[in-house]
């Protein structure tokens, strides 16, 4: 279960930026095409946070849709995931989100 040590990082890093001030809230971004399960991090988040200064703080996951880029038209637009194209029809794009995990805000008392 590789959530278990991406949490213990992001815990790591975010008790480092409190310096020893409590944390309050924590809140990440996570692409839908990052494979990681936002289910799975806040089951490993409570346990990782004990004995830290994010012990006890709120964790909010947003997910983020991917979103594509056509080579063709230079359009952006929202990624099916079962059949990835662009509205153009073509399939020569690049993700410009989607795959993220990012600590997008920490709160701290
Ligand atoms: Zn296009």
């Amino acid at each position: 279960m590789h959530e278990l040590s991406i949490t213990k990082n992001i815990v790591a890093i975010v008790n480092e930026r409190a310096k020893g001030r409590k944390v309050v809230r924590v809140q990440l971004e996570i692409g839908k095409l990052s494979a990681i399960v936002p289910e799975s991090i806040r089951f490993c988040f409570d346990v990782c946070a004990k004995d830290t200064c994010l012990s006890g703080a709120k964790l909010e996951i947003t997910e983020i849709w991917p979103i594509g880029r056509c080579h063709s038209c230079h359009q952006d637009f929202s990624l099916d995931l079962v059949n990835a194209q662009c509205p153009c029809g073509s399939r020569q794009f690049e993700c410009i989100t989607g795959q993220e995990m990012k600590i997008k805000e920490m709160e701290v008392e």
